[in-house]
C-alpha cells in the first residue's frame, strides 16, 4: 500500500519502496530532475529548486543514485553528471561534450569483449562502466 503521499514519480516510488519518506523537498527535487531528460549536474538543479539548500539537493541526488533510479557518470574532466535510470538493465552512455546531453546505449558486443577479457584480468571483476564522448546531433547543427 502506498501512502497518501503516492505518486506516479519513478523516483519518489522508488526511495519510499526502500522505506525513506516522501518529503515536500524531495518531491520538488525529483520534479527538477524529471524535467531534465538530457541529463544534469546537482549545480543544474540547485538553480532550479530555489529555496533548496544546495547540501539537501545533493544529499537526495546521491539518495536517488543509491536507489539506482539516476545513473551517474563523468564527463572527460571528470564532472559528474546525472541521468534518469531509463530502464535499470545494464547499459552505458554517450554524453555531448558540448551540451552535456546523455543517452543510452546496449551494446552485446561490448560485453562479450568485456567478458572475454575477465580471464586475462588478475582478481575477479566486480563491474565496469564505460562512457562515450560524443557531439550530439543538436550541437552538430548549431555549429553549422
Ligand atoms: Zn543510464
Ligand atoms: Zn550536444
Ligand atoms: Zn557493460
Amino acid at each position: 500500500m502506498r501512502s497518501a503521499l503516492a505518486t506516479d514519480s519513478d523516483l519518489l516510488n522508488a526511495i519510499e519502496d526502500r522505506g525513506y519518506r516522501i518529503t515536500s523537498t524531495r518531491r520538488v527535487i525529483a520534479g527538477a530532475i524529471e524535467e531534465s531528460p538530457d541529463g544534469f549536474t546537482a549545480e543544474q538543479i540547485c538553480g532550479r529548486v530555489p529555496g533548496v539548500g544546495r547540501a539537501t539537493v545533493y544529499r537526495a541526488i546521491k539518495l536517488f543514485h543509491e536507489v539506482e533510479v539516476i545513473c551517474k557518470m563523468a564527463l572527460p574532466d571528470g564532472a559528474p553528471r546525472y541521468a534518469v535510470d531509463t530502464g535499470g538493465r545494464h547499459h552505458h552512455h554517450t554524453i555531448c561534450t558540448g551540451c552535456g546531453a546523455v543517452q543510452d546505449f546496449r551494446a552485446s558486443t561490448i560485453e562479450r569483449v568485456l567478458k572475454a577479457i575477465e580471464a586475462d584480468v588478475d582478481g575477479q571483476i566486480t563491474g565496469h562502466r564505460m562512457e562515450i564522448y560524443v557531439t550530439c546531433q543538436t550541437c552538430l547543427a548549431s555549429a553549422d
